[in-house]
């Protein structure tokens, strides 16, 4: 058992009512078990208990066994003087305050309902990727609603502490950090890593200065991916690499080891030599973070980002290597991926980070206009009868299957404490 589980318990009032007396043999009313403190201190503060008919008010301190107590140092912290009761699932021993006074101790471990004992190992102990499936958890209205809402927060949030962290290190500039966003879900999820590093090794910066002549802004992309050399085939990949030699003496830039980049199992219109095309005319297109500020739909965003490749691409997908003639533009599948993993998440980082609720509304508003993702994860979810209608939808459920379930966060989840509360 862990103390957390007894934290809900005590939290919740699941345990046998009835007279309840101290390890003393004193009688004890509970009127308020107090407020649960998430920082540092006793387990619940401001609680108010009756003891032999005389009221206390003071704070509660929670243990699996009572020696917890001189274990954690209790006994030696004077912020545990206020201490009106001790509760625990077996007393082993007696414990005093710091001032020398003993601490009334209320022993619950007999006390505890079976069913939502049980309940809680099957939760905390499931291997499934949803332990708490049994119970149907999309049927758990107003549960379920909630926390879709709060794991959709929660879910932007985390990624705005990420971006938050990155705009640290880029000092503040919010251009370069939309050009690294874009870079890194124009990859997909396979190449994901490696146009970020690309977009790092690249900055932005410094190919805003060849934004006149576009061949070289593809140039510095495609040779600093690693993917220019000496013997290219034909005279527009050997173009590129002259360009590239150039420019790359001209700056010192040091090009990625072409290793890194992954054509296999992969539909070609996602292979990094077209994305990194489209990337690189995203850029020429004056792709920088002010448009979040001009464009307020989907629709507006889908029609920007709708650009096209060079023509070269058209009828390659790897350089040298002809194929059939194919229009390489950013199509509405990728358009939502940039918009649900880029774009939405980096207008809740700007509503973070300015404190402006307006730009984490948008964030919000741009998700639930756009489809929603379907994979493995939201699949399972959808089958316990969660709505998965729009990028909210799935993004909340991403959200809760990573930062609650996988983290067995079951007790702070409105759906685990309905289950655990109901089963006596
Ligand atoms: S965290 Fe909530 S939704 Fe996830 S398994 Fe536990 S009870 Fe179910």
């Amino acid at each position: 058992m862990e103390e957390a589980y007894l934290h809900f318990v005590w939290q919740h009032g699941l345990f046998e009512p009835g007279l309840l007396r101290t390890t003393c043999g004193i009688p004890v009313i509970l009127q308020n078990r107090g407020t649960y403190n998430l920082n540092s201190g006793p387990d619940f503060l401001h609680a108010r208990i009756q003891l032999d008919e005389k009221e206390w008010a003071g704070h509660v301190e929670i243990h699996i066994v009572a020696s917890d107590w001189n274990r954690h140092g209790h006994q030696r912290d004077a912020a545990y003087n206020s201490t009106v009761l001790h509760v625990v699932h077996t007393a082993d021993e007696d414990v005093y305050r710091k001032d020398g006074t003993r601490v009334p101790c209320l022993e619950i471990g007999s006390r505890l309902f079976k069913g939502t004992e049980t309940r809680y190992t099957q939760l905390m102990g499931g291997m499934e990727n949803i332990p708490c499936a049994y119970g149907q958890p999309g049927n758990m209205q107003p549960e379920a609603k909630q926390m879709m809402h709060r794991a959709l927060s929660e879910r932007l949030l985390k990624k705005a502490g990420v971006m938050t962290e990155k705009l640290k290190l880029l000092k503040g500039d919010w251009d370069e950090l939309f050009y690294r966003q874009m870079a890194r879900y124009m990859g997909m999820k396979v190449n994901a890593d490696a146009l970020e590093t690309l977009a790092e090794r690249l900055p932005l910066r410094l190919l805003l200065r060849h934004t006149d002549k576009p061949a070289e802004v593809h140039a510095l992309l495609f040779g600093a991916a690693g993917m220019l050399h000496a013997g290219m085939k034909d005279a527009y990949s050997r173009d590129m690499f002259k360009t590239w030699r150039f420019l790359q003496h001209k700056y010192y830039l040091q090009p990625l080891n072409p290793e890194q980049w992954k054509f296999m199992r992969m539909h070609p219109g996602n292979f990094p030599t077209i994305r990194i095309a489209q990337l690189a005319e995203i850029v020429l297109k004056g792709g920088r973070f002010g448009l979040l500020a001009d464009f307020h739909s989907a629709a507006a965003w889908k029609n920007w980002l709708n650009v096209s490749a060079p023509d070269y691409w058209h009828s390659h997908y790897r350089f040298g290597v002809p194929s059939p003639q194919r229009f390489k533009r950013v199509g509405k599948d990728t358009a939502d991926v940039l918009l649900i993993n880029a774009i939405a998440p980096l207008l809740f980082a700007y509503g973070d980070y300015t404190h402006e609720d307006g730009w984490k509304e948008r964030a919000i508003d741009l998700l639930s206009s756009l489809p929603a993702e379907n994979n493995r994860i939201t699949r399972q979810w959808q089958k316990l009868g969660f709505e998965n209608q729009t990028a909210s939808d799935s993004q909340a459920i991403l959200g809760l299957q990573q930062l609650y379930c996988s983290a067995k966060r079951c007790l702070d989840c409105t759906i685990g404490q309905k289950l655990l509360a109901k089963v006596q």
